[in-house]
């Protein structure tokens, strides 16, 4: 199995910081950045940055592969619970249910498990299994301080779009499959692991509220139009790439969104850079399956 570093059980409650070697390219980043004036909104920007148009339309239409299906995964292994009565939110009925859920939990290397439930739809374990394994890979992708919020995972059949809040993250299969296809299923999860992980906390702090303030505009219309509930989860995946992954946005579009978003992508960098106490990793079961 993979590796098995850094792991500790809850009973011993480590504590040590995760050490990424990425918050050195941030700094990097940010520093040069300023430098240039690339986040100080000196830059001309086209005219449609501060018009009635903003620069994109949501993170959900992006065309820029930000996080790639081959980018290091903490994904150790995935182990099936049984059934277990859980409630779901199915937005093709616009309501919650008890459902006989297939549970599997999740382990990473870093971080407490995540509950991954699938709608009793799936019928069987193996097609289930099949199915959470679409996400895996992806959230073991996320910065720990982003997924260390998702409680629950939820996976229905459906087309539906993807929703999540305080804790929990609910998917629909068929918008997986285009999402794979578009190479954006990542990109999608991280979108949601803000709803699930951040909003709580930051969406309407002090700082966020000053950043939205003091920026130009929105990076994208979904975020215009939703101010409050969207526009920290469109923000933080393409100050994420910004950050992390220079290069993966061109040039142009680079620049646009530093020159758009500057105050708030400060303060996600702040939010990103916190240091995560892994203190709840768990030692997965010997029956927990790689794939
Ligand atoms: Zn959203």
């Amino acid at each position: 199995m993979s590796n098995f570093r850094g792991l500790c059980s809850l009973a011993k409650a480590c504590l040590f910081s995760t050490h990424d070697p990425n918050q050195m390219q941030t700094k990097n980043f940010l520093s040069k950045a300023l430098k240039t004036g690339l986040l100080t909104g000196t830059l001309f920007l086209p005219g449609p940055v501060f018009g009635q148009d903003y620069p994109f339309g949501s993170t959900a239409d992006t065309v820029f592969d930000i996080i790639r299906e081959d980018d290091p995964s903490s994904f150790v292994c995935l182990d099936y619970a049984g059934r277990e009565i859980r409630q779901m939110w199915d937005k093709r009925q616009d309501n919650e249910f008890d459902l006989n859920v297939f549970l599997f939990r999740a382990y990473f290397s870093e971080g407490p498990p995540v509950d991954i439930i699938l709608n009793p739809e799936f019928q069987t374990e193996n097609e289930a299994r099949a199915e959470a394994l679409k996400y895996t890979r992806g959230l073991g992708q996320l910065p720990l301080i982003l997924r260390r919020g998702i409680g629950q995972f939820g996976i229905h059949k459906g087309n539906e779009g993807f929703h999540g809040g305080p804790g929990k993250i609910f998917m629909y299969q068929d918008k997986a499959d285009l999402r794979i296809t578009q190479k954006h299923l990542e990109e999608s999860i991280m979108h949601e692991s803000v709803h699930a992980s951040l909003d709580a906390e930051y969406s309407n702090a002090r700082d966020w509220r000053n950043a939205q303030a003091n920026d130009a505009t929105f990076v994208t219309r979904y975020a215009a139009e939703n101010p409050d509930g969207e526009d920290l989860a469109e923000s933080v995946l393409f100050a994420y790439g910004l950050l992390y992954h220079p290069g993966r946005i061109p040039p142009v579009d680079s620049q646009v969104i530093a020159a758009s978003i500057p105050a708030r992508i400060a303060v996600i960098s702040e939010i990103l850079a916190i240091p995560q106490v892994v203190a709840r990793t768990e030692e997965p079961p010997g029956t927990c399956q790689k794939d």
